[in-house]
């Protein structure tokens, strides 16, 4: 029932018998992820949650832990771009819409806690290639060799035979794949997986981080959805959170997440806000949201959560008192 109607509703005494959903209890804490890969994420983050603490922290751990272990799609096992680098993208948003970025970082290994620096100890949001490497030397992290992981390595000789940019839909599930799977095929396709995590926790704050290397062999210097505030990520601790995967400039093009967050404002459901922001994206060009992939994950400040992709085969990972498990998202095409 809408709050209005409710509010009607029990001025005239009628609704005294029935209690409005917006009464049920949140059902914290809770964290969602992008991908089956996001599985064991979510269990790092649940390490946090579930000690009572703050969801910032737990997207941070979340973040770490998969950018030190997948190789195809995020940290510095990722594949690379069609100069042979692999360039990482990262944001993080905490519950007083504090945020920080990084963008084509290079060598360094984790860009979630990089992110994390620039929100927490400058004025600014956002720092790209050279300045963000810079950036994270000076406040410690190591520069790791700048070699290929051995799938990467792999992929970008096979990407070199024809040298066409030409992201796949959900590349992972056509090829039967679960997580962790491996990230490089014989054929030179890549995984697109980027991880989006978004977390309630049991003060009732949201925060939400995204880590990727973005999609393969892109032009050097290109920055997807990811580590832009609006696209990849949004939090408003009032209404909720939202992330995304799939084609970047897509997602950019409508300010996707702050999009299915401000449909969650309107009142939205998680999953009928994801969905609306698909459907802004396919009404733009039909024929093009044909051949590309984007999901879009929600959560709102009741715990409840929802997701919607362009296409089949985007899945979400979710971690609360209750579940553990992949879920399947609905698709529009
Ligand atoms: N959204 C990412 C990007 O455009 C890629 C992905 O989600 O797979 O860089």
């Amino acid at each position: 029932m809408q709050r209005r109607n409710f509010l009607k509703l029990s001025s005239l005494g009628l609704a005294s018998f029935q209690l409005p959903k917006w009464t049920n209890a949140v059902q914290k804490p809770l964290v969602v992820s992008t991908w089956d890969s996001g599985m064991p994420v979510n269990a790092e983050a649940w390490k946090v949650l579930e000690q009572g603490g703050s969801a910032l922290d737990a997207v941070e751990a979340g973040a770490r832990y998969i950018e030190d272990t997948i190789d195809c799609c995020v940290g510095l096992g990722g594949y690379p771009d069609r100069d042979g680098i692999v360039t990482l993208d990262a944001c993080i948003m905490d519950d007083k819409s504090n945020c920080g970025a990084v963008a084509g970082l290079e060598r360094i290994k984790h860009p979630i806690s990089v992110a994390r620096k620039v929100m927490e100890t400058t004025p600014h949001v956002l720092l790209v290639g050279d300045g963000a490497q810079k950036f994270a030397l000076q406040n410690g992290f190591p520069l790791e060799s700048g070699e290929l992981s051995e799938s990467g390595k792999k992929a970008y000789q096979k990407w070199l035979e024809k040298s066409q940019y030409k992201p796949e839909i959900n590349i992972e599930n056509k090829k039967g794949n679960g997580p962790f799977a491996p990230a490089f095929f014989e054929d030179g396709t890549a995984n697109h997986d980027t991880m989006g995590l978004l977390a309630l926790d049991q003060q009732g704050n949201l925060s939400g981080a995204v880590t990727t290397s973005g999609m393969a062999f892109k032009i050097h210097g290109r920055s997807g959805d990811s580590p832009i505030i609006g696209a990849g990520l949004f939090v408003d601790n009032e209404i909720g959170a939202a992330t995304s995967s799939g084609v970047g400039e897509e997602v950019i093009r409508i300010c996707g997440t702050h999009t299915v967050v401000e449909l969650m404002r309107q009142g939205l459901s998680p999953e009928m806000a994801c969905k609306k922001a698909c459907e802004r994206i396919v009404n733009r060009d039909p024929k093009k949201a044909a051949t590309l992939q984007v999901g879009f994950l929600a959560i709102n400040k009741k715990g409840e959560t929802g997701a919607y992709a362009i296409q089949k085969g985007f899945v979400f990972s979710m971690k609360s008192n209750t579940e553990n498990k992949i879920n399947p998202s609905k698709f529009l095409l």
